[in-house]
């Protein structure tokens, strides 16, 4: 089977070091086993867009030698068929629409109890939830061995369709990667708790889920992790070659001898040649830029 991985970008702004971690570490995963590598712009939360940054995040992976296989694929293009995955989903009885207002649910804990499960709400001003019968608690992950999420959390009714209309991520996300025969997710340690939701959903859509493989995460100095919520500074007018330098450092690999005079193609095959997983670190550490 061919290996195909992905990187899949939130057009909320620029790329920063810490995407720049996830860009880099599934492309040499993917490349290290003649492995497709696929790109996603997840564009589907338009308030939170930055209007030119999806051609930014493009320009700033080719700029750095992050080169693509096969047509991009937008997620605000593909709506009819999340639609129709939920429709399929709410005929099967597998969904519920839920009227539960944040704060409501906060008040009752900060875990949705499951309140609207059995009210038979119309779709109208209402969230698409799903009915989680068999939750996921742990996972295997590629890197971190068995990783287990917090029962609560694991076990909610979460959200596939917001009240305000909007697709949520973990059904893109989960739908996006099936289409597209992703065989291993390779991505931030941030998104390690979602993954027991998706794992979930594959479930319910009677799916095989892919291969896990979560990447440690880039701190700031003061513990924060890098990101544009924290005001991460984008890589764009970084130097190319010395910064990939610093990724691969990051993650544990090592660098060819007089790697500052190779180009960012050069750079990253001896990279592709030379990954080993076993040498990424499985915790957490701070970046200076
Ligand atoms: N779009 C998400 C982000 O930028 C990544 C989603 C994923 O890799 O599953 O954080």
């Amino acid at each position: 089977m061919t290996y195909i991985g992905r990187f899949a970008p939130s057009p909320s702004g620029p790329l920063h070091f810490g995407s720049l971690i996830a860009a880099v570490g599934s492309y040499l995963r993917a490349r290290s086993q003649q492995g497709k590598w696929l790109v996603r712009i997840e564009d589907l939360d338009p308030p939170r867009e930055q209007p030119g940054a999806a051609k930014g995040i493009l320009q700033t992976l080719e700029r750095f030698g992050l080169y693509w296989d096969g047509p991009i694929i937008y997620q605000s293009q593909r709506h009819e068929r999340y639609q129709a995955i939920l429709d399929e989903l709410y005929r099967q009885g597998k969904t519920y629409h839920c009227r539960c207002t944040r704060a409501q649910i906060q008040a009752a804990g900060g875990f949705y109890q499951g309140t609207c499960r059995d009210k038979q709400y119309p779709a109208k001003d209402a969230a698409v939830r799903l009915r989680l019968t068999t939750p996921c608690y742990a996972f295997h992950d590629q890197l971190l061995g068995l990783v287990d999420v917090e029962h609560r959390l694991a076990a909610e009714d979460f959200i596939l369709k917001r009240r305000d209309g909007l697709f949520a991520y973990n059904l893109a996300v989960v739908v996006d990667d099936a289409d597209s025969g992703i065989t291993e997710v390779v991505r931030g340690a941030d998104l390690l708790e979602p993954t027991v939701r998706q794992i979930a959903l594959y479930q319910q859509l009677g799916w095989t889920e892919p291969d896990w493989l979560h990447l440690p995460l880039a701190l700031q100095e003061n513990g924060l992790k890098l990101s544009k919520q924290n005001h991460a500074p984008a890589i764009d007018g970084l130097p190319v070659v010395e910064t990939l330098c610093q990724v691969l450092t990051f993650l544990g690999q090592p660098l060819p001898e007089y790697c500052f005079d190779l180009t960012a193609e050069a750079l990253l095959d001896w990279a592709i040649t030379h990954w080993q997983l076993s040498r990424v670190p499985t915790t957490a550490s701070v970046h200076r830029a």
